[in-house]
């Protein structure tokens, strides 16, 4: 007998076929699995949401994705790159607005000149923070080496999506070629974690070709792989990228927003203190989108503070929003926003993941038997 989204809301494990059955759950079985989710993120994680300032440094790209705008044959992305003193700039406008951390994010690229110039600002935000502003990188594939220059430097979390965990999904959305090859993506996950970095990964959702079961798949991959962190969000079709002539495979946008809240969710339950960030990508959807996913189970957001003069070029797909107003203005429109959901800002904290301190302890303690 097949069991209901209450029985299996009430066990302390989901096996895959629950995991598919509360992803594919009703109106009503939706509404129970989103309380329950509040619920343990009230418990486990509290109300305390925390901030990544964003900067989307430069939108200069090696990589060919097939569903992203800024991949490298889109030859009409205006290119940009912003200064070294802009972005330290905006790393100020962090610090002094007590948002904790901030969070660089790019292009993929891997020149020696690329990773002095990161290791050159990590060194330069932790003096002018006096150390106290948190960096997360977002800078894609890189060598062992090149992460343990940045953690060295002051970096001390990374985010790197899997984008999918299951290998055939993951090369009708990436050419296959050694610069786009799953395992090595995945073997970067494992390189960050031995550096000692607070690991996040994550998916889009609601991709041409993806089904329930790949969706499963991938939450059972982030318990496997024990990450502190996961952002994933929906999937925006961008009209210059090879995926757009699958449209027609596409579920409407509210349904693929709808999903993303319930992977968010189910997650929330399965993982209970890990950081879950609110994606962007939610909000283009819905203007009270990632309110709505802190309600479900996020626990971080990350505001935009690129300079408003280059938001509108780090187009990943369409409708991205807040790319016309200053970061001064984002930040009030965040705290009423946060407030009206229910939550409030961490100022001032890193907001660390709780599950990277307790995963260290087990290995601590694994090691002394
Ligand atoms: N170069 C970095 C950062 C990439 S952009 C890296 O390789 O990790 C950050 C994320 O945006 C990607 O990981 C991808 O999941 C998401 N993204 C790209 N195109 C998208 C689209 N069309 N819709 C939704 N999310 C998208």
């Amino acid at each position: 007998m097949t069991k209901t989204i209450d029985e299996i809301l009430l066990q302390e494990e989901f096996s895959r076929d629950d995991l598919i059955a509360l992803i594919d759950s009703d109106d009503e079985g939706k509404k129970k699995l989103f309380q329950k989710a509040h619920e343990v993120k009230q418990q486990f994680i509290g109300n305390k949401v925390y901030f990544r300032g964003l900067v989307e440094f430069s939108n200069i790209c090696s990589k060919d994705c097939y569903y992203c705008g800024i991949r490298k044959s889109n030859k009409n992305a205006h290119r940009y790159n912003i200064t070294d003193e802009d972005i330290l700039e905006a790393a100020r406008f962090a610090h002094e607005n007590k948002y904790g951390s901030m969070v660089i994010q790019g292009g993929e690229l891997d020149s020696p000149v690329f990773v002095d110039r990161i290791d050159h600002l990590l060194k330069e935000i932790k003096k002018l923070s006096n150390g106290e502003l948190g960096i997360t990188l977002s800078l894609g594939e890189q060598t062992e080496k090149t992460y343990q220059r940045w953690f060295d430097s002051g970096a001390h979390r990374y985010l790197l999506r899997i984008e999918s965990s299951t290998p055939e999904l993951y090369y009708k959305i990436h050419p296959n070629n050694p610069k786009h090859d799953f395992d090595t993506r995945l073997e970067c996950l494992y390189k960050l974690q031995r550096v000692g970095y607070q690991t996040g990964t994550g998916v889009m959702i609601g991709l041409p070709f993806q089904t329930s079961e790949h969706l499963a798949d991938d939450l059972l991959f982030f318990k496997k792989l024990s990450v502190d962190m996961v952002g994933m969000g929906p999937y925006i079709e961008h009209e210059n990228t090879p995926l757009y002539q699958h449209r027609h495979l596409l579920i409407p946008l509210q349904d693929r927003f709808t999903l993303a809240l319930k992977m968010i969710a189910i997650l929330r339950i399965m993982m209970k203190d890990i950081n879950i960030a609110a994606a962007t990508a939610l909000q283009a959807i819905d203007p009270i989108g990632r309110e709505k996913a802190l309600k479900v189970g996020a626990n971080i957001i990350m505001p935009n503070i690129t300079p408003t003069d280059f938001r509108g070029d780090y187009l990943l797909y369409e409708n991205k929003p807040c790319i016309d107003e200053g970061a001064d203005e984002c930040s009030n429109c965040l705290e009423a926003r946060i407030k009206f959901a229910g939550d409030e800002i961490g100022y001032g904290h890193w907001g660390d993941s709780k599950h990277f301190f307790e995963r260290r302890k087990q290995v601590s303690v694994g090691s002394q038997q």
